[in-house]
Order: structure tokens, then sequence, then C-alpha cells
């Protein structure tokens, strides 16, 4: 066991060996906060250079912690993509310290992109992680607002189709201007992803079609881009704690939530403890299932937010259907 690890490792170093620092010669030195956006700027940057992912497997970007060798990065980017201080709360203080403010990408602040305010309406439960979300109702609009108005909208932008690919066409005028030399190749790149989620996109919508009726839950209220791209009918999200098992009374309350929102499935995330849903949900009629919005499973690369995008449509399908 111990041996094939290993040799599986010293296989990942010979790879990186081979192929990484060829291509990173004069490239750009690209940051990125999470990894579905790594990935598809990963794809704009494809056969010029490899940009770094901040925040691995292990954090959620809702309450990471940087290391200094993390910060170091950071501060000798000449570009860093982040989602926005609604996001990675914790990396504002330190991005504003440590990057030139010309080099540091909001993409929650690009023009162009869809926007929702945050929902906390009674069955909603307020997000877990922040308490900057305000007291909003679910309205679309577009972008052109200013920070104070970013602060209260829902930053789990990438899971709107629409919104990779405008992120992706950032990218490539943005890349192109910090490295003109590869603007050819970062524009064909980009064409190609832009065909790649086009594609992506109507294999979703048709797969979803069959469930789009069916009443669920979510344990975090991340999927609204998601969910409205695609006609779902998500009803309502429980705030659990990943780690603790919730006392009897909550527990209590949780279920009769579930049967009167007449969930057929309640989906959690990677970082639950399995034993709090199945706990959850005895003697309700809900199944349990697992989305994972981060890819948290997946390897880093350019087909990771295709994959991620897919596993959450699979779930949804594998669960409800
Ligand atoms: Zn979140």
């Amino acid at each position: 066991m111990q041996l094939r690890k290993l040799s599986a490792k010293l296989r990942g170093v010979f790879a990186c060996l081979l192929c990484w620092p060829w291509l990173s010669i004069g490239a750009p030195e690209v940051v990125v906060s999470i990894k579905p956006v790594h990935s598809l700027i990963a794809g704009v940057m494809a056969g010029v250079g490899t940009p770094e992912l901040l925040i691995g497997n292990t954090q959620t970007p809702h309450e990471i912690s940087l290391s200094p060798s993390a910060v170091r990065k950071l501060s000798r980017a000449d570009r860093v993509y982040w989602i926005g201080q609604a996001l990675e709360t914790p990396m504002a203080k330190i991005v504003s310290a440590t990057v030139e403010e010309s080099k540091s990408v909001e993409l929650l602040l690009l023009p162009g992109m869809v926007s929702l305010w945050t929902r906390e309406s009674g069955l909603w439960d307020a997000h877990a992680h922040s308490d900057r979300h305000g007291d909003h109702g679910r309205f679309p609009h577009q972008q052109g607002d200013n920070q104070n108005n970013a602060r209260n909208m829902d930053p789990h932008i990438w899971l709107s189709p629409v919104n990779a690919g405008r992120i992706v066409q950032f990218a490539v005028q943005d890349l192109s201007r910090v490295d003109a030399e590869n603007a050819d190749k970062y524009s064909r790149n980009g064409e190609a992803l832009l065909a790649r989620i086009q594609t992506l996109d109507l294999e979703i919508g048709k797969r979803l079609l069959a469930v789009n009726d069916l009443p669920y839950i979510v344990f975090h209220d991340a999927y609204a881009y998601f969910e409205r791209h695609y006609g779902l009918n998500a009803v309502g999200s429980l705030s659990v704690s990943s780690e603790r098992m919730p006392g009897m009374r909550r527990i209590q309350l949780l279920r009769d939530r579930i049967k009167q929102l007449n969930a057929r499935c309640v989906f959690s995330e990677p970082q639950f403890e399995p034993g709090v849903v199945s706990t959850l949900l005895e003697g309700t009629q809900a199944h349990g299932g697992r989305l994972d919005p981060l890819g948290a499973d997946l390897p880093p690369g350019p087909d990771a937010y295709f994959l991620m995008m897919r596993n959450l449509a699979d779930a949804l399908v594998e669960c409800l259907g």
C-alpha cells in the first residue's frame, strides 16, 4: 500500500518535472482563489503557464487562513483573481495590504455578471459562514452597483455558466494586457472554452429537465445561480454545523422543516459528517445526497470546472430522480 502510494507520488513528481517548468518560463504569475475559477483561468492560460491555486481542498473560502508563503505568492503575482469580500472574507484585508489595486481582480464586481442578492427569508437559513449578508429577498439584477451592494450579493457566482463565460472573456482580455506576446493563445483558448461551456450548459439543462419540479433542501445556500439558471425547485436551506451533531431539540425542528417543505432530498457537502445527515433524515420521507460546489474532490486544472458542474447535475438527478 505504502509502496504504491510512494510510486504514485514519484510518478506525479516526474510528470511535474517534465511538463510544468518549461510552460511557466516568462508566463505571467497568476494566483486564483478557488478551484472552479482556477480551472477556467488554467484553461485560458493553457500552453502558456499554470496559475496558482490559493485555497486547497481542506479549506472553505469563507473561512480561509493564508500561510506566509501564500501571502508571498499574492504579493509577487501579476494578477490575483478572487470572487470578493463576500466570499473569501478573510482575504480582503490581506489583498488590500499586499496586492497593488490594479493587480487584484474581484470577479463579483465585473461588469456583465449575472448577480443575485443573498436570500434569507424564513425558508432560507442565514448563510452559514458569514454575517455580512443583508436581509434581502431574492432579486436578480445586473451588476454595475457599488462595493456596498457587493457585500449583500450572493457570492457563489461561478455556478452560473453565463458567469463562467464572462470570467473567461474577461481573463482573455486581461491576460492579453499583462502578456501581449501570448494574446493570440489566450484568445484561441478562450474561444475553445466558451464553446465547451456552451456544450456543458446544453447538456446539463437537458439532464435536469427530468427533475425540475422536485423540491429539495440544501445545507449551504450556495446554489442560487445554478438553480435559477436551470429552473430548479430548491425550497430552503438548513444551517447545520459540518462537524457537530445538533442537539435533539434542534434535530426535531430540522426534521419538521424537512417534512413541512415536502423535500424529496436533503443535500449536504463534502465537509459534513455523514452521520449528521442520516440522523436528520430519520423519520422523514427525504433521501440524502451530496453536492460539491467547489470540486473539493477533483484534481485542479482545466477540466475541474466542467467535472464539478456535471457532478452537481448528476447528484441532483441521482437523488431526486
Ligand atoms: Zn458559501
